[in-house]
Parts: C-alpha cells; structure tokens; sequence
C-alpha cells in the first residue's frame, strides 16, 4: 500500500487495529421504565472519558509539545459541551432508544453543520468531535478507555483510520514501532505529532484499517510511504537488513553531531534547525544545530480561543534567544492564514486561502497584532541573539510598511525606557515567485534574506502544498523552481547579504550539493535532518560541484535533472 510518509525509518511488527467503535453501533428500543437508568449510563460514560483526558493532560510528559496540551482541552472542551453531553439525553427520552445509537444521532448531526463550513481548516475540526465520540462509545461499549497493551510489545504497529492527538500522547508512553493511518495530510494534526513521535509513519493510506487484520506482520517504510502486509521471506528478510541499516546510519551520524560543518575545501556551511514551539531547542541542540534559522511563530497562536499578548509571546521568545545561549534565533513574525489559523471560529473564509490575507499581508492589515509581536520579539533581543524574519514579501511597499511599524514598536520601547537590540537584524522570506525575481532589490533593503521554498514551489507550479491529489506534481527539481531559487542566492551574494534557504529543500540530504553549488552556505531544516545534511556538506568539494550544478541549471527538462542529481551525489 502507498501513503504518504510523514516520518521516516523502517518498522517491521504485528499490526494492532485501533477499534473503530463507531462502526459497532448498535441500535435497539428501551422499554420507558428503563429510559433514565440508560441516561445514568450515558452520563457515566462522560465522567469516564472526562476523567481519562484529564489523567492524559496531568500525565503530559515535560518533553511534550505544547500543542499536545492544547489538543486534549479542545476535546475535553467538546466532550463538556452541551451539544454532546446534554443533548444526547433528550434522544433518548424521545426516541426510546440505546445511549450508544443516542450519541451517534447526535455526532452524525453535528458532523453534517461542520461540513456546510466552507472554511477547510473549521470543516476539519469534525474530525475532533468523531474522536470525541468515538471515545464516549468504546466506553459504552466496555471497551478499556486505553489501549490495553504490554510494555514489552514494542513492536507493534498502530493501524488507524484516524488518530487523535490525545491517542497519541498514551501511545508515546507505550513505545509503539511505527503508525499507520487512512486519513489525514502531511499538514494535519496527526503528522505534526508524528515528526515529535521520532518513529516511522504514514498517512493517507485510505484502506489500510479495513484490509489489514490484527496480528498480521507488517512492514512500514515511513521513507517511501510504503506499507507492506505479510511479506514473504525474502522481502522481510530484505526490509530486516534495511532497518538494520538505517539504526546503523542512525548512530553512525550521531558521532559527527560535534564536527563542524566543513566541506572538503575548507568552507564553513551554517546547519540551523527550524523550530515551532520553545520546546524543540532542545532536540535542535541535540542535533548539533548551530542556531535556529526558522522560529515558526504562529504555533503560539493556534489551537486557543484567545491570542497570546506581549508577555506570553516575551516569555517564549526569550525562552528560546537564552537556550540557545548567544548562537542566532530568527525569529518569524506571524505566517497565520492560509492553512494556519490562529481561530478557526473566526477564519474569514475565501476561495484562494493560500493567495489572500495571510503571513506579512494579514499583519499588516491588523497592526495592533503586528505591534505587540514586534515589541514583545524586541523586549526578547535583549537576552540573546534575535534576528527578525518577515515571511511572504511580495513588494518593496509591504516591506517599507514593516520598517515603520518596527519604528514604531522601537519608539515606544524607548519611550518605556526598555531595553532592546537596536541593531537587530531584519530579514525577509523569499517564497512568491516575484519576490525571487526582485531579489536583489530585496536583499538591498534587508540584513539577509531566506527562502521557503516550500511556498515558492507552491506559488511557481501553482500547486496547492495541502491537495494530496496534487503532490505528485510538487517538485523542488522543477527547472523553473530551480532557477528562481539560484537567482536568488546569486542577488544575495551579489547584494553582499548572508543567505539562507528555511524550506524542506534545505533538510533534504539529496539536495545539499545542489544547494551548495548555488552558493548556499546556509541551511535551516528540521532538527532529525541536519545530521544527514551534515555528512553531506563533510563530503563535498565546492570547486567542483560548482561546475556540474551549472549543467543541472542549463537543463528544461525534469526527468533529465534527476540521473544528473544522482551523478552529483556519488
Ligand atoms: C516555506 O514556505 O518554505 C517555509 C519555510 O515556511 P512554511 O513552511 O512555514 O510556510
Ligand atoms: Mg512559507
């Protein structure tokens, strides 16, 4: 079966089905003497739910995403809303019918109001009602409310049709070898929880959980997205060599964690992590990354009701400037819209998310937003090394209008005789076609400028990066994506501004020489990637990769890139 692989290694074992209760309901009549015994049971079932959520939250582990945290209240917030606990009650008084049938009347009612929303990101949020419901049945059902398996089955397989947030938190305490499921993106809520998992994992395999059954010895190869069901001795013996193979490299890279990133010519390459929420410094700095080229902000402001105000925002980003301990922190100031919403409940909906209100465009339009982010990541630069990064510049205007508004934000620190860094750097984010086109102008006006090319892929081939019926197109090796991403490190050198690329380009080993070719000399990636890019960089001579990258370049024709690339990397 094929998926699309979130997290990548090699896992062999057993598959565990995580019930599907929801297909388990049955319906039958309540004579009317037994009506308010079935309403006790349905309330007991919420208060054992409740309290399961509420032993997962106290239970969160320190190492947690912060996120975690808030996945839990969303669904102890949907489980304690009278929608869900009340109304349920009434069905079954009216209908004379089973709690179980009652409840499952009632989720089918809401689901149909979520999927008249427009807004994709609010439409989705069914998926956390399901989840809830689903847990409210097993416990009907008498199903344990947990997933009831040994410590020492540590090779087992999760197969899905979807997991929650909350699920996932119990089966990082169970050590589980990988998981699979049907459903969900690269971009949903069960593939942010996979990459902190650290193990193997694939989405969007649409019939795993009804083909697979319990027990059944399973491959996943969370590299390749490709999962395989009783495989024969040959192919497991071949799997067994190549996840032996990939611990191996594994521990093998660990020893370089210390070695500074140096190609064969003696040029210093900067490997940088890029980090969502301050939590992840530590994973950064257990990688070896030598500072954090990307701090996605927005991750503060999603999954809450209310949006953190100066303090909060203050607090986390000096959290992150003083933990890294001097070494560089760019900080981004918000990237929300599109895909990212700070309040589903509020999201404007329109036709081309990705084309409207988001990132430098939406701050800009709600300056009082922009100003207490900038004045809290000025209060932080303070405490360590900040740099500012402005995503998704289009124009010279947007960036004029961001200067005055860090004016703006610098007066009235001073003003409040607060102290700040009053050289703080500014950079600005390539990732629309015509900011590429316009680099040199960009790199004039900014301290240094950033790719992302995750968005520039998505605007130059006009691919949706969330519409998994169209990833087969999104390539970073399309000549058009390859060119604008050289011009751009060519304006930046020229301009004299340090440049670095912050997409998922610059974490994938099979494009460092490229990249380095181009000129690149700085890579921000996810922390698990930068040991393998590392390797990459300590095996390079610049001298002449500069030479077969310019051949690359000259080529209009994807399939004839990749035997080149290959050629590249031997
Ligand atoms: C990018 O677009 O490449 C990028 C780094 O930003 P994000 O993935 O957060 O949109
Ligand atoms: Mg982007």
């Amino acid at each position: 079966m094929h998926g699309v692989g979130i997290s990548s290694g090699i896992a062999v074992g057993r598959a565990h089905l995580v019930s599907h209760a929801l297909l388990e309901v049955a319906h039958y009549q309540l004579p009317k003497h037994l009506l308010e015994q079935e309403v006790l049971r349905f309330e007991q079932a919420i208060v054992t739910v409740k309290a399961d959520l509420e032993s997962i939250r106290r239970q969160l582990p320190a190492s947690a995403p912060a996120e975690m945290g808030a996945f839990v209240s969303t669904h102890l917030m949907i489980l304690s809303d009278k929608a869900l606990s009340e109304v349920p009650k009434d069905i079954i008084r009216a209908e004379l019918c089973n709690a179980e049938w009652a409840l499952k009347q009632r989720m089918d009612d809401l689901v149909a109001q979520f999927e008249e929303i427009e807004d994709e990101y609010l439409r989705e949020r069914k998926q956390d009602v399901v989840q809830v419901v689903e847990r409210v049945i097993k416990v009907l059902l008498g199903h344990p409310s947990q997933v009831a398996l040994k410590e020492q089955e540590s090779a087992i397989i999760l197969v899905a049709h979807d997991l929650s947030p909350a699920d996932a938190i119990q089966f990082k305490q169970h050590r589980f070898a990988a998981f699979i499921t049907d459903v969900g993106g690269a971009t949903s809520h069960t593939a942010i929880l996979a990459r902190s998992l650290n193990i193997p994992s694939i989405v969007a395999l649409h019939h795993a959980r009804d083909l697979i059954r319990d027990n059944e010895l399973i491959i996943v190869d969370g590299s390749q997205g490709v999962v395989i069901v009783n495989p024969d001795k040959d192919t497991l013996s071949e799997y067994k060599l190549r996840q032996e193979g990939w611990e191996l490299e594994q521990q093998k890279l660990k020893r370089i964690k210390l070695t500074k990133a140096v190609t064969l010519d003696g040029t210093v390459i900067e490997l940088y992590a890029n980090i969502e929420i301050p939590e992840d410094v530590a994973q950064a700095k257990a990688a070896g990354a030598t500072g954090v080229g990307l701090y996605r902000t927005e991750f503060l402001f999603m999954n809450r009701r209310d949006s953190p105000g100066e303090e909060e925002q203050f607090k986390a980003y000096r959290k992150v400037a003083e933990a890294m301990k001097g070494l560089p922190v760019t900080i981004r100031t918000l990237d929300l819209g599109a895909d990212k919403q700070a309040n589903p409940d509020t999201a404007r909906s329109c036709a081309n998310p990705a084309l409207g209100l988001r990132a430098i465009r939406l701050c800009l339009a709600e300056p009082q937003v922009f100003h207490t982010q900038l004045r809290a990541i000025l209060r932080a630069s303070h405490y360590g090394n900040i740099k500012i990064l402005i995503p998704m510049l289009s124009t010279l205007s947007e960036l004029r209008q961001a200067y005055l508004m860090l004016d703006r934000a610098k007066q009235s620190l001073r003003r409040e005789n607060i102290l700040f860094d009053e050289h703080i750097q500014v950079g600005g984010m390539i990732e629309v076609p015509a900011a590429a086109l316009n680099a040199e102008a960009f790199a004039k006006q900014l301290d240094f400028l950033s790719i992302g090319t995750n968005d520039l892929i998505q605007y130059t081939l006009a691919i949706d990066r969330t519409d998994e019926t169209v990833a087969h197109l999104y390539s970073p090796l399309h000549p058009a994506v390859l060119q604008l991403v050289e011009m751009t490190i060519r304006a930046c050198i020229k301009a004299g501004k340090p440049i670095s690329v912050c997409g998922e380009m610059a974490g994938d080993a099979r494009l460092t020489r490229l990249l380095l070719g181009f000129g690149l000399r700085q890579f921000s990636m996810h922390p698990a990637h930068v040991l393998a890019v590392k390797r990459q960089v300590l095996q390079s001579s610049l001298p002449k990769l500069t030479l077969d990258v310019r051949k690359i370049l000259s080529i209009q024709d994807i399939d004839k890139i990749e035997p080149l690339l290959q050629k590249l990397n031997l």
